[in-house]
């Protein structure tokens, strides 16, 4: 059955086949918690009667989800120690997150960012707050890159992009724009013109990151979506998640990297799952993504290798999971180099600040 609007909530799921009754307790609690959207297009993608579809896997919610870990943390890559104004996260010297809306089209269940993200999260930067966050890009010169995430920015209106890609434009020492979204695979019919025009409407080079995690979504519709994006001449590059029970497979990982090479999409990250509240069943140990990471490198093209990256717990940056950087010790534990020289546990002890 296809829908014909985004289902929100476990009445509709239910509706609409996608969640079985036995499912269904565990499912409402929770939903209490975290929020749910499924949009018609990947409705539609899911096969409801395989119990381990990989599309309904990421998007279906799952009593897997109200067990949480002691080494969890609702930000688990470090944020809020990195902002210094609403909607800003300034982590590295040349780069800032801007944060404008915390909504997206999706709610992926093992998002990094559930605490901050849905309906009930921190919704959108009122108008002050935008005025604030842009003044301190424009009053550093040091900021190269601005790159808007959340949330998903492309559930902005074309006019509420548009009116803030006019601001970094008169920010001469931004060169760079990159959006990261779930977008043009998840709703591909909103990357129209009026969209598209925003998106450039800042004069800057302009990246757009795709967030894809299973080569299934690579629908007609999403390929078109992401040739209008390039043909635009927007640069896209990706990103992925490695998750257990979706890509976790040498196969599927392959396939969904030759994906984003014939649709013009370069990858780019491939991560290593985070530290997110109720996503444990999710994650695979270092040791298995570095496995699965070796076994691309004989099996596909360069233009097919992502750096598998892992965000090192307590908003500390990025490490390449399969560096030098990142060592096994004899407790089991990993020792993990962050790009300022200090060394933190992998993973965490219990009860360390997120
Ligand atoms: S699209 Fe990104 S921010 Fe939104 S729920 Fe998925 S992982 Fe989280």
């Amino acid at each position: 059955m296809t829908a014909a609007r985004s289902l929100t909530t476990v009445a509709e799921l239910a509706a609409a086949g996608l969640l079985p009754e036995e499912k269904r307790p565990a499912a409402t609690a929770v939903a209490e918690r975290y929020a749910v959207a499924v949009t018609p297009a990947l409705a539609a993608l899911i096969d409801a009667d395989d119990p381990l579809d990989p599309i309904a896997r990421q998007f279906i919610p799952d009593a897997a989800e109200l067990v949480t870990l002691p080494e969890e943390r609702a930000d688990p890559i470090g944020d809020l120690a990195h902002s210094p104004v609403e909607g800003i996260v300034h982590r590295y010297p040349d780069r800032v997150l801007l944060k404008a809306v915390h909504v997206c089209p999706v709610y992926c269940r093992f998002c990094f960012r559930r605490e901050m993200v849905g309906p009930e999260g921190l919704g959108t930067l009122s108008p002050g707050a935008l005025d604030t966050a842009i003044a301190y890009i424009a009053e550093r010169p040091e900021i190269w890159e601005v790159i808007l995430t959340g949330g998903d920015p492309l559930v902005l209106s074309p006019r509420r992009l548009q009116a803030i890609m006019e601001r970094l434009a008169a920010i001469d020492h931004v060169k760079i724009v990159r959006f990261h979204s779930r977008v043009p695979v998840v709703d591909p019919e909103r990357i129209d013109a009026a969209l598209i025009e925003a998106l450039k409407a800042s004069g800057k080079t302009t990246y757009v990151a795709l967030h894809a995690n299973h080569p299934r979504e690579f629908t007609a519709e999403a390929r078109a979506a992401i040739a209008r994006i390039v043909d635009a001449g927007m640069v896209m590059i990706s990103q992925t998640v490695l998750l257990r029970g979706v890509n976790d497979d040498a196969e599927v990982l392959a396939a969904l990297m030759r994906a984003f090479v014939e649709n013009r999409v370069k990858p780019y990250y491939l991560h290593h799952p985070d530290l997110a509240p109720g996503t444990a069943h999710f994650r695979l140990s270092l040791a298995e993504g570095r496995a699965l990471v070796e076994s691309l490198r004989g099996r596909v093209s360069g233009l097919c290798q992502p750096a598998y990256i892992l965000d090192i717990p307590g908003g500390h940056g990025k490490v390449r999971a399969d560096s030098p950087a990142v060592e096994e010790a004899d407790d089991g534990c990993f020792r993990l180099r962050d790009f300022r020289g200090k060394t933190h546990v992998y993973p965490p002890e219990e009860g360390l600040a997120s």
